[in-house]
């Protein structure tokens, strides 16, 4: 498979460097014409979504989380499609939100950022991260109020954010990750460094090379108000994602959002009040990985408290992802992800 071209940029970048470098006798006793055979030594990798960087100083000191809206005149949505990781929730009413992450992926315009659900903590607490969100449920207030969560309100620190124009309230509230950098700094929040921010395990360069394509072009997630449908793009190698059967658009990049990896979560929930809020523990289960054509069984936990692990359903081994984009469907059981193989077989 060829997905390993379009990430080696960055390891280009600095094999370049370090052969500079060696040219300007920074090694002493090195030969200058010694020509590393890769940037791999030098480069680092990304924790949630294995891209090679340039240098530790690459990431962006915080992992943030930001409660971004699926609803009724959200979309398109800005920056979903340039997350870290994308974790698509249910809420009530049919409707889902978005648990958008950015570490080493830093835009400038993230949004509309709506409100936060008490089961969002089960992800935030396992990656050290700063949930970013407008308000939240009396439950998620709860858990705010009550334990050591990281976490930036709009309703109590309105200064990282901006209303746009163009859009209704509540569609319009938007951040980026410099104002929540700045605002991250001024809480003291410790910057999470690469080692402590909790990895996904990633296939490596040969093992995904060895991978040929298992057919499954299309999987299919039934949520009850805006189905989503992921189709093989065989070009780019990729699945694109759909929303209510229109291909899925991210305003800021202009493209649509894409994923390497496809995660379903199945957990059950329960509604807990008249609005239909729902309660629901992010902890362990069991799923499906959609990764190259092939759908794999998993079962799931974050047990250790590190975040997400994924394992083969059969032999319990560890799945690894590919490198790339990782976005993860939390899902009811009774909604069960259906693919489609390219031949015309069904699941
Ligand atoms: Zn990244």
């Amino acid at each position: 498979m060829k997905q390993w071209l379009k990430l080696c940029l960055t390891g280009v970048t600095a094999a370049l460097l370090l052969m500079s470098f060696a040219a300007c006798g920074g090694g002493g006793e090195e030969d200058a014409s010694y020509v590393p055979d890769s940037g791999e030594k030098a480069s680092v990798t990304c924790p949630l979504d294995g891209e090679r960087l340039d240098s530790p100083a690459s990431v962006g000191d915080y992992v943030f989380i930001v409660s971004i809206e699926n609803g009724p005149d959200s979309e398109p949505q800005t920056a979903i499609g340039e997350a870290d990781l994308l974790i698509e929730v249910p809420v009530e009413a049919g409707i889902t939100r978005f648990m958008a992450f950015f570490y080493h992926h830093m835009p400038d315009s993230i949004g509309p950022v709506r409100s936060a659900r008490h089961y969002f903590y089960d992800v935030v607490n396992g990656y050290d991260a700063i949930m970013v969100h407008c308000g939240g449920s009396e439950q998620a207030y709860n858990v705010i109020e009550n334990t050591p969560v990281k976490d930036i309100d709009e309703i109590s620190l309105s200064g990282p954010f901006r209303r746009v124009g163009g859009r209704k309230a509540p569609h319009n509230l938007y951040t980026s990750y410099k104002d929540l950098r700045a605002a991250a700094d001024k809480r003291g929040y410790g910057a999470v460094s690469l080692d402590d921010c909790p990895a996904f395990s990633f296939l490596t360069e040969a093992e995904a090379d060895e991978l040929t394509f298992g057919g499954v072009s299309e999987l299919s997630l039934p949520y009850r108000y805006k189905p989503v449908r992921y189709e093989w793009d065989e070009s780019a190698e990729t699945y694109q994602r759909y929303s209510d059967g229109h291909l899925h658009m991210d305003e800021g990049l202009d493209e649509a959002v894409t994923a390497d990896n496809v995660v379903v979560l199945y957990v059950s929930s329960s509604v807990i009040d008249s609005e239909g809020r729902l309660d629901m523990d992010i902890d362990a289960g069991e799923g499906l990985l959609l990764q190259y054509g092939r759908a794999i069984p998993i079962t799931w936990d974050q047990q250790n408290g590190r975040g997400f692990s994924f394992y083969d359903a059969e032999d319990g081994s560890a799945v690894k992802l590919l490198p790339g984009r990782t976005i993860i469907q939390v899902i009811s059981p009774d909604r069960k992800a259906e693919y489609t193989l390219s031949g015309g077989g069904e699941d």
